[in-house]
């Protein structure tokens, strides 16, 4: 094996290590747990690592980070606290085509601090209802309009210390809000047209919880949540359009219904539609590229999924913007062995990155992401940003309510092909097409299972702490950015190892009779 001079320092020293293409040449399938990466040389510190990573062709991230459409991981909340955090969030579409374009509407609408759709309730609803709200949501300051709807008359406001001293008796339960709220006319409220810095500072003098808006009727048009504001100082590297929205994405499938569902979305203002089909390589999806590209030309599309680069061909030669690569290596799919199909994540990565990047077409590794090392391969691979789900779901940002099960805080997790998401019918107006190929296909064979998730509390303490542990990662290895990073993977100077079963238990904790897992 060659030798080389490092540093001009002390003298040779032997080669060590698997460059990414000899780690990938002898033909096995390898998953993230099957190599690391060996450590490089330190010169600058953590904080100093660049994180900003391309989505698609024209859509830079400060973070690589990506929600999956799955209808138990992004609807609005998600792709806000994704958005607000650097990354972005792709709105699922296991839904009715006006309730998917709402949700990009909301994500195009916020704005820090504002509530467009505030928890509203009526003077009739009764104490109980206020600890519903509390349950579901986690906070109490509720708004009272005389039709318990946004838009009517506001005539006061439940905050926790109006109920915080009533038992849960029936008869304190059963107390209507009208005998308990504050008053209208005991209220700070503040007119529309305010802006975030005046309401900011009738907040901070006020030192209430919640700001009501009014028009000039006084009926309530929007709320400000304390908790929010302090947020918007908190985000500096948000991902933002040029009018200073957040961006969002939205899934679609390739069905010739799905055109009408794609002008809803553009008409809310979505930045990215992703096509959403677990093997991407067919005639529906090119058909389909070519002609949003051709009624569309300004919107970003993002084709897949892929595993290899034949399959990528045919979608970069249809004009994607963007691929996303993984089949089989979800935690919630069963794809691989249903179908016989698929391919190991991390070889999938590498060999679709590696061709697509002659195009400039940016990968999104999607699935099997299960820690922030994951992360970091998938980008070490060829990568520019992640897709997650697993990680994400169970957040309180994900659709869904936590329940309990044997003392533990959960929510739902379930695989858009998992025959329970195929069935859906809810408010939402299901509509899940992604592991249907034809009307012919009136036998439903599942590709995922559906399943729970313990509570990971908000995705805005998540992200943070992953996005740091991303920098610490890149720092060890020697990498200043996920540019340098990629680059270094494709000159060789990056290094990988294989790790044998051995090897990777030795990677785990080992050896102790008991241990308390706290990752932040
Ligand atoms: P996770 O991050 O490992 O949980 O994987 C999430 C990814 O799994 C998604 O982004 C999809 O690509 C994929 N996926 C979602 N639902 C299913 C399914 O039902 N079967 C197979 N793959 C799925």
């Amino acid at each position: 094996m060659a030798e080389h001079l490092i540093c001009g320092g002390t003298g040779y020293i032997p080669e060590d290590g698997l460059t990414g293409a000899q780690l990938f040449s002898n033909g096995d399938g390898l998953t993230y747990n099957d190599f690391l990466l060996l450590p490089g040389f330190i010169d600058f510190t953590a904080d100093e690592v660049d994180l900003t990573s391309a989505l698609t062709k024209q859509i830079t991230l400060m973070a690589p980070l990506v929600s999956s459409p799955m209808d138990t991981v992004t609807e609005s909340e998600m792709a806000i606290a994704m958005a607000l955090c650097g990354g972005i969030g792709i709105i699922h579409h296991n839904c009715s085509p006006e309730y998917q374009a709402n949700e990009v509407h909301k994500v195009k609408k916020y704005k820090h601090g504002f509530i467009r759709d505030p928890v509203v309730l009526s003077p009739n609803h009764t104490v109980a209802d206020v600890f519903r709200v509390k349950r579901e949501h986690g906070f109490c300051g509720t708004p009272i309009t005389e039709n318990g709807k946004l838009g009517a008359k506001l005539i006061g406001i439940v905050t926790s210390r109006d109920v915080d001293f009533r038992n849960d008796d029936s008869e304190s339960l059963n107390l209507k809000l009208s005998s308990v709220m504050t008053t209208v006319d005991n209220i700070i409220a503040a007119q529309s047209g305010v802006t975030l810095e005046e309401a900011t500072n009738i907040l901070e003098k006020s030192k209430k919880g919640k700001l009501p808006i009014v028009n000039e009727k006084g009926e309530l048009v929007a709320l400000m949540a304390r908790t929010d504001l302090k947020k918007s100082r908190d985000y500096p590297y948000a991902s933002k359009d040029e009018n200073k929205q957040l961006l969002v994405g939205a899934a679609i499938s390739t069905r010739n219904e799905d055109k009408e569902r794609l002008s809803l979305l553009v008409a809310a203002g979505v930045d990215v539609v992703v096509l959403d089909s677990s093997q991407g390589n067919s005639i529906y999806q090119t058909g389909m590229i070519r002609y949003i590209k051709k009624e569309f030309p300004g919107l970003q599309v993002i084709g897949g999924n892929v595993v290899t680069a034949a399959q990528a061909k045919n979608l970069i030669d249809a004009g994607v913007d963007g691929l996303r690569v993984g089949m089989g290596s979800g935690s919630i799919c069963i794809t691989q062995e249903v179908m016989a199909v698929g391919r190991p994540q991390g070889t999938a990565v590498y060999k679709v990155a590696e061709y697509a990047r002659r195009f400039g077409v940016p990968v999104i590794a999607d699935g099997g992401i299960q820690s922030i090392g994951h992360i970091i391969k998938a980008l070490s691979l060829g990568a520019s940003t992640v897709m997650m789900g697993s990680l994400l779901a169970g957040t309180s940002e994900a659709p869904g309510e936590y329940f309990f099960s044997d003392g533990v805080r959960l929510k739902k997790y379930r695989g858009m092909g998992s025959i329970e998401a195929m069935t859906r019918k809810d408010a939402k107006g299901a509509a899940m097409e992604r592991y249907f190929h034809s009307e012919l296909d009136k036998v439903k064979v599942a590709q995922g299972v559906s399943g729970s998730i313990v509570d990971k509390g908000s995705v805005l303490r998540f992200l943070p702490y992953i996005q740091c542990g991303v920098r610490h990662g890149c720092q060890d290895i020697g990498a200043r950015s996920l540019s340098v990073l990629r680059a270094m993977m494709y000159s060789g100077e990056l290094k990988f190892e294989r790790r044998t079963h051995s090897a990777q238990s030795e990677g785990d904790v080992h050896g102790l009779f008991s241990y308390e897992k706290r990752l932040f």
